[in-house]
């Protein structure tokens, strides 16, 4: 019984480890892109991601190394583990969210964007429409504890991308001691690539207070729970589906294919990110040696080229494209298991995309009419 219960609390330990480092190490202090809506004023942030995770996995390694810990305790304890992180966030989201008042939801509204995106959020209902949609997508817009110190968006991503990174590395070792004589490269191959998307985030933490989470969600069951069960648990799938299997020996075109697909959407994801990213606290900057072009009303901005003029989420795309990378690089094309991945990018990019262009079409107008003639596609070009 000791077994299960440890693996059941240990991802509760692993979130309070990280919000204790989170607190402690040091971190970047910059200002976000969300205005709170009392007082005006734009949100600051502690930013150390990048630290709490290193110091977490260099604990893990080191309880690995010196054997308090056997490399694959995370697999062997993976039911119960998810079932905990699973209960925790259903506990988390129902406090999160039965302690606002109702009107919080309505006062917050959704935080003001700098730039004045203060229209709420098309496509979700509005706030208050039933406790039911209160509890899926909260009350509370911009959560903070300790203070100010530690905002509750970018912890919860912290905690579920850190964890994700402790599921993959004890999955992978799983494989490595089941199948010491032959392992496959696929595994190899699958962690470096999903490692890649996790410090990829925590590289470029502070782009990420330029998008829609930040100013358009809310903080309710779909976020907390999104991040302390979904995201570490379920972007493992791959792994989960196929770490017991034996190595598949693919030809060696797959690999080179799934990197290939992995980084072709890493590419225009990050590129278009960074471009946004640069464009909003600069609109003349330059980016990769594209002089931004934009659409204007005389008041406001909406950038139309590179990036942003191949369709209008093309880093969507990106990340649909990843993903299949990440689902062929395991070289199991046929098992289900990987395939989940991708498949549940489309079922959350696709309606978010037209989520976000209504969104968009109320707050800029007959701006974004211009700018969807101007770039008819919402994802892929010629295609949709
Ligand atoms: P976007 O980065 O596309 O942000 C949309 C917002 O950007 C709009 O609401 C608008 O906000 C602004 N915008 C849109 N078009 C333009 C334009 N042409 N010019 C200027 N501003 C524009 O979407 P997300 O925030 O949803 O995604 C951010 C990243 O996170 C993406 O790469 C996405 O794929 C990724 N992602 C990853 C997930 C994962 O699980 N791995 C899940 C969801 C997203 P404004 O009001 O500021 O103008």
């Amino acid at each position: 019984m000791i077994g299960p219960l440890a693996g059941f609390f240990a991802p509760w330990a692993v979130f309070a480890g990280i919000l204790l480092l989170h607190l402690v190490l040091p971190a970047r202090r910059v200002t976000g892109y969300v205005r709170d809506e009392r007082t005006g004023e734009l949100l600051r942030y502690r930013l150390n991601g990048l630290p709490v995770f290193l110091v977490v996995i260099g604990g893990w390694f080191a309880a690995g190394c010196c054997g308090a810990m056997p490399w694959d305790w995370l697999w062997s304890h993976r039911w119960p583990g998810a079932a905990g992180a699973l209960t925790l966030g259903l506990l988390l989201s129902a406090a999160v969210v039965l302690t606002a008042p109702k009107a919080a939801a309505d006062e917050a509204g959704a935080g003001r964007a700098a730039g004045g995106a203060s229209e709420p959020v098309a496509g979700q209902p509005p706030s208050g429409t039933g406790l039911i949609a209160d509890l899926y997508l909260g009350r509370r817009i911009n959560p903070r504890m300790f203070r100010g110190r530690v905002d509750a968006k970018m912890y919860l991503y912290l905690a579920g991308a850190t964890l994700l990174e402790l599921n993959l590395l004890s999955f992978a070792a799983h494989h490595f001691i089941t199948h010491a004589g032959d392992p496959s490269p696929g595994v190899v191959l699958y962690v470096v690539l999903l490692t890649w998307f996790v410090c990829d985030y925590l590289v470029f933490e502070r782009v990420h207070l330029y998008t829609y989470d930040l100013f358009a969600e809310r903080v309710g069951f779909k976020l907390v729970w999104g991040c302390l069960f979904w995201y570490p648990y379920f972007y493992a799938v791959g792994l989960w589906a196929v770490a017991d299997l034996p190595n598949p020996h693919a030809p060696a075109w797959l690999p080179v294919l799934a990197a290939a697909t992995f980084f072709a959407g890493w590419i225009l994801a990050r590129g278009a990110n960074m471009q946004k990213f640069h464009f909003k606290r600069d609109p003349e900057r330059a980016f990769l040696g594209m002089v931004p072009r934009a659409l204007s009303d005389g008041e406001r901005r909406v950038l139309c080229s590179g990036f942003w003029g191949v369709s209008r989420h093309v880093n969507y795309l990106g990340e649909i494209l990843m993903a299949t990378g990440l689902a062929l690089s395991l070289g199991w094309p046929l098992v289900l298991g990987p395939w989940l991945y991708p498949m549940y990018y489309l079922a959350l990019l696709l309606p978010r995309e037209r989520d976000d262009d209504r969104r968009c079409a109320a707050k800029y107008g007959p701006l974004w009419e211009r700018y969807r003639e101007k770039v008819p596609w919402r994802i892929l070009p010629r295609v949709y």
